[in-house]
């Protein structure tokens, strides 16, 4: 079998497989997207983004992919003249990092190795130094696998009066963040992610007080004007009309299943994927304590790299799972559990894996790995 990308068992960590209603209500003609029919679709978008949030606020959908997200918040709220903290243990932290300092001259980062928790009483001391604006951080850390404790975090933000800023990317709709108990400010959403639409949207919560902290500082990601637009259910600027069609279908199947359906489902494939991970004498690349909800990142077995693992899979049975990233180049393998991903995929991937490593001599229980997964299947 070769990789045929219209029957592919495709788990990588976003973009993940899109249900088909949502493919088709993105087939229509072009519309006017300064007509009716686009605004009605722009207010039944606004009415569902609490579904993924899991709150009110205001929220907005920009056109660009999660980045022009953290863009938009960054270049709207990182404060002017007080100092800026962004946490970093993985890929995406790091790119938060770089994007906060194109934005303010005062950025400080608070470091932990690829894969190691966040280091949470760094950040606390960092933060009680004082004259701190913000604080920005990755909620679910894609390129290795973790998912960050800002529960931990949420007390010393509120005592420093700072922003918590949050990349939500890879979290929103697939790991917990309750963001009024937390006092979270902004959080940035992709919709290739745990929402299971096309990528190219980013979605954005803000509370009220980042609300009331906007300035200007890009023109076309101004989360003030993106704001004004919304009030009369429009965009600044033309929008990216299909994709606005699709998120409103992902929405509504997000609204079908119940949020709390969705993060408990997410939970559960992972927990399944963690025993079957184990079962294979395999072992997770992040520290476990933490390991994501959403994505499963694992280290290569010794001898096996990409070529003889992922490619396998890949050639030989259709599935797509994803490598690492920077330095875990062809060290580790993630697997994408979120959005619509579910049982017959983590059992249809497994089933290769066992496969893989049996003909490697490389699996010490045979069939064990399928069993964990059928275990916890509802
Ligand atoms: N932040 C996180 C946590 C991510 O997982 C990603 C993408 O995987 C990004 C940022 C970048 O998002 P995008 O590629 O949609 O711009």
């Amino acid at each position: 079998m070769s990789f045929d990308p219209e029957t592919t068992t495709f788990l990588i960590a976003g973009p993940v497989r899109i249900h088909p209603r949502v493919l088709r209500a993105m087939s229509v003609p072009s519309l006017n997207h300064r007509g009716d029919y686009f605004r009605g679709l722009v207010g039944e978008i606004r009415e569902l983004l609490p579904v993924a949030f899991g709150t009110k606020g205001h929220q907005l959908v920009l056109s660009g992919s999660g980045t022009s997200g953290l863009e938009a918040v960054y270049s709207s709220l990182l404060p002017v003249g007080r100092r800026c903290v962004v946490v970093t243990n993985g890929n995406f932290g790091e790119r938060s990092a770089a994007i906060a300092k194109k934005f303010s001259q005062e950025v400080t980062t608070v470091t932990a190795p690829w894969g190691e928790p966040l280091p949470v009483e760094a950040v606390r001391s960092e933060l009680e130094k004082g004259d701190v604006g913000a604080l920005c951080v990755v909620h679910n850390e894609t390129s290795v696998g973790l998912a960050n404790d800002l529960g931990a975090l949420a007390p010393a933000v509120r005592r420093a009066g700072a922003l918590f800023l949050v990349d939500g990317i890879s979290a929103v709709a697939g790991i917990p963040l309750p963001i009024e108990a937390w006092g979270v400010d902004a959080v940035v959403a992709g919709s290739q992610k745990g929402l299971a639409a096309p990528a190219g949207l980013a979605l954005v919560h803000l509370s009220e007080r980042a609300r009331s902290a906007l300035h200007p500082g890009s023109y076309y990601l101004d989360l003030a004007a993106h704001l004004a637009a919304l009030e009369k259910n429009d965009t600044p600027w033309t929008p990216a009309v299909p994709l606005f069609l699709a998120l409103r279908e992902a929405l509504l199947l997000l609204k079908e299943e119940g949020l709390d359906h969705r993060l408990a489902r997410t939970h559960r494939l992972a927990e399944a994927t963690r025993a079957a991970v184990d079962a294979l004498g395999l072992e997770l690349f992040p520290d476990r304590r933490f390991a994501s909800d959403t994505v499963t990142a694992i280290k290569n077995p010794a001898g096996l790299g990409d070529a003889q693992l992922r490619k396998t899979l890949e050639k030989e049975y259709n599935i797509l799972v994803q490598g690492g990233q920077g330095a875990l180049v062809g060290k580790i393998f993630r697997i994408g559990h979120m959005g619509i991903a579910d049982w017959p995929d983590l059992l249809v991937t497994f089933a290769a894996l066992e496969r893989i490593l049996g003909k490697a001599g490389k699996l010490p229980r045979p069939g064990e790995a399928l069993r964990q997964i059928v275990e916890r299947m509802p």
